[in-house]
């Protein structure tokens, strides 16, 4: 047990041997004050090698860890040197320690690098740790950013080897006075399911600039880009991966069948009581279980929606494009000894005109992306961890309420769910 006073401040300060603890101030109010100093002896960094004489010192106040769940303060008595070589360029300088903080900042590394892993690991709020630590949301954002933008570029190992890649679509924020929407794109290793990138609009340009700036022998080992039925993505996989199998994205696929079976309910709905859906009319209160997968529903929900569906699709539209989008299911529920075969037999049922235009609509766009969607049956990897990402996305967008700044928002989403090796904090300060 340690019990020489100088030396309980020094251990509980925690800062090592060359850092000295000159007091501490307790006020009533605000935050405890430590106050310290260093002790090493340098030599001029003139490259003259000549010892310096002290000059003055400099007090910066920092935001600390809190001490014994108190908001504490280190004030770091600096010190300016001068070199006595007047053949020396080093006139003055002011000491700099970057295990205590990196010059020009408000806090000391140790807290900036807790801040990083509570924010960037756990998702907290950053207004959390501004009451924690008594200091601003800006504080502690900008140390956030600073130390997660250090920690992303130190992490040279994160990509690693891929072989099956997805780029997805995501929505990062809508703003102005028409709230209009501004999209990320997501690049992410689909058969691990993590987040590799997130690249700023979704464009082919955008995600290409993104692929042509990987290696070409990291790209040659790609053998399956996943992409939905619409976006701009295959342009940009067409180009930079051309020897990858694109594979439709079940979700995506599923999605559109789904998307189609609404519009033709809301489209009945329209015909047939010349307004739109209200609480009491039976297609509006069958709107949620449609979305849904058949056999989620139990024995009475199923009579239920049957017996809607009687009362309110007199030509029985909507039971067909709920059938309809259950055969798009089917594409994926079981294995098919030809995949091609099955998938553009589909797409010729959906196509026949006793179902709604709407899914014929959804018939087309199956036939003409019939090799992608039955290339899933190679490779079994979908966008769905993406989804799940996308999920992370907005829990990390929830913690962040009102985070408008893109390169906050792709620093945040990878320290979360990019597989950032976090053993490398402890050696990183920012720039
Ligand atoms: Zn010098």
């Amino acid at each position: 047990m340690i019990v020489d006073a100088t030396r309980v401040a020094a251990c509980v300060v925690g800062l090592g041997a060359e850092v000295r603890v000159l007091g501490v101030d307790d006020p009533l109010v605000g935050p405890l004050v430590v106050h310290v100093e260093t002790t090493n002896e340098p030599v001029c960094p003139g490259d003259c090698w000549t010892r310096p004489v002290a000059k003055d010192r400099q007090r910066v106040e920092l935001v600390d860890l809190a001490v014994f769940g108190r908001p504490a303060r280190l004030c770091w008595h600096k010190r300016r040197w001068a070199c006595p070589n007047r053949g020396c360029h080093m006139v003055t300088w002011t000491e700099q320690n970057t295990r205590i903080a990196p010059a020009r900042t408000s806090m000391t590394t140790r807290a900036g690098r807790w801040v990083t892993y509570q924010v960037g690991a756990c998702a907290r709020p950053v207004s959390d740790l501004a009451t924690e630590l008594g200091r601003s949301w800006h504080t502690i954002n900008d140390a956030v950013i600073a130390y997660g933008d250090a920690l992303l570029r130190a992490d040279v190992e994160r990509i690693g080897a891929v072989w099956a890649l997805g780029l997805d679509e995501t929505l990062f924020v809508r703003t102005g006075t028409y709230r209009s929407r501004s999209w990320v794109t997501s690049v992410v290793d689909v058969a691990e399911g993590r987040l590799l990138d997130l690249v700023e609009g979704r464009t082919a340009a955008a995600a290409g600039a993104w692929l042509a700036g990987r290696p070409q022998a990291w790209r040659d080992q790609i053998g399956y880009a996943t992409l939905d039925l619409s976006g701009p993505y295959r342009a940009a996989f067409t180009k930079h991966l051309p020897d990858a199998t694109q594979v439709a994205d079940p979700f995506h696929v599923i999605r559109v069948a789904t998307q189609a079976l609404d519009e033709v309910r809301r489209r009945v709905q329209q015909e047939t009581l010349g307004h739109r859906g209200r609480k009491g009319d039976p297609l509006y209160r069958i709107r949620r279980p449609l979305t849904m997968a058949s056999e989620r529903l139990d024995d009475d929900a199923l009579t239920r929606l049957k017996g809607h569906l009687a009362a309110g699709d007199p030509h029985g539209e909507v039971r067909n494009a709920w059938h309809a989008r259950e055969v798009v299911r089917f594409i994926y529920t079981d294995t098919h000894p030809d995949p091609a075969g099955f998938v553009a037999e589909r797409a010729d049922d959906l196509q026949d005109e006793s179902c709604p235009p709407e899914i014929n609509r959804v018939g087309r766009t199956i036939g003409k992306r019939r090799r992608e969607i039955a290339a899933w049956h190679d490779a079994r990897v979908t966008n769905g961890p993406t989804e799940a990402i996308n999920g992370l996305n907005k829990r990390v967008k929830r913690a962040a309420f009102g985070m408008r700044v893109f390169k906050h928002y792709r620093i945040r989403a990878l320290l979360y769910a990019g597989g950032v090796n976090w053993d490398l904090l402890a050696t990183i300060t920012p720039r």
